[in-house]
């Protein structure tokens, strides 16, 4: 898909070149590349569906508890099986990740990615494809030194298969890893990740800060990535996601009364200024409105 694009765009190029020497004949031709051009654009845009969580888990609940209904609606019935990756856990064995996500997940199949012979070739046949959180630099680690960074890409964006992450694995999902919380435990080769999403974002999010230490909070760290980085930021609380369908996002939220109100923050790019304007996004209702996937762009 990414080469056809390339050689639709050149040959647009080409013909918009012949076009201003030759005049009027071309002017056909030259509009049907262009509107084919962008109804592929269109599709690869809407095709993606991705389940961005903030964490799996909510202080002094089980495991998954809050976002199990979420993932089971985000997949419906007619998933079987779920291809987990669990690169990100360091200090948990791969073995006892898969069999935590399988205890929680317990409507799917759960085929941890590190058991298989081929890895490229269960991305290329997986029906979901779903990253668990842990440490951000060892997962991306690992994704490059398996070569799955393209073929993920692929699948997600191109053969349209659902994408599930939480903390890490929302994190891999966005432009690159410069805002995770996480230390750099290993150094992969570039922090360009799978650019799934077209933002960056920073899960776990909290502006609570600790008496008596002055590190920097989580705002001035946020401030810090935006002026280098100049690209938006989506802030999740825990108990928060993003859903992203149809071209389209949504914000949504636990139900869990305890740790109601539950507000998303965006560092939004503000065009012609080196300044973010920071949204707030009050989660009143369980979710928020569609909003198109362009908007902070
Ligand atoms: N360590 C986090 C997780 O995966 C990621 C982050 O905080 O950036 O749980």
């Amino acid at each position: 898909m990414k080469i056809s694009l390339i050689i639709l765009s050149a040959f647009d190029f080409v013909l918009f070149f012949f076009h201003s020497i030759f005049g009027k004949q071309l002017n056909l031709i030259y509009f049907w590349f262009v509107y084919y051009y962008y109804c592929l654009l269109i599709v690869v845009t809407m095709k993606r569906r991705l389940l961005l969580l903030s964490n799996s888990t909510l202080f002094g609940q089980s495991y998954f508890e809050w976002s199990k209904s979420i993932v089971n609606d985000f997949l419906g019935s007619s998933v079987e099986t779920i291809l987990f990756i669990p690169f990100a856990g360091v200090t948990i064995s791969w073995d006892e990740y898969k069999n935590l996500v399988s205890k929680a997940l317990d409507r799917y199949k759960i085929q941890g990615i590190h058991e298989v012979e081929d890895m490229v070739q269960a991305v290329n046949s997986a029906q979901v494809i779903c990253i668990g959180g842990g440490n951000t630099f060892n997962l991306l680690y690992k994704l490059q030194e398996n070569n799955l960074i393209s073929i993920i890409r692929k699948r997600i964006l191109e053969d349209g298969i659902p994408y599930i992450g939480w903390s890490a694995g929302s994190n891999v999902a966005c432009v690159d890893i410069g805002t995770t919380n996480d230390m750099p435990v290993i150094w992969p080769s570039t922090d360009s990740a799978l650019n799934l999403f077209p933002y960056n974002l920073n899960p776990h999010y909290t502006e609570a800060t600790i008496p008596n230490i002055n590190g920097e909070s989580r705002i001035t760290r946020l401030n810090e990535a935006f002026e280098v980085k100049q690209r938006s930021i989506v802030a999740l609380p825990e108990g928060t996601g993003i859903k992203v369908e149809n071209g389209k996002f949504q914000f949504f939220r636990t139900e869990l009364p305890q740790y109601l109100p539950l507000t998303v923050k965006v560092w939004k790019k503000v065009k012609n200024s080196k300044k973010p304007e920071i949204l707030e996004y009050p989660m009143e209702e369980k979710q928020s409105d569609w909003k198109q996937l362009d908007i902070f762009s």
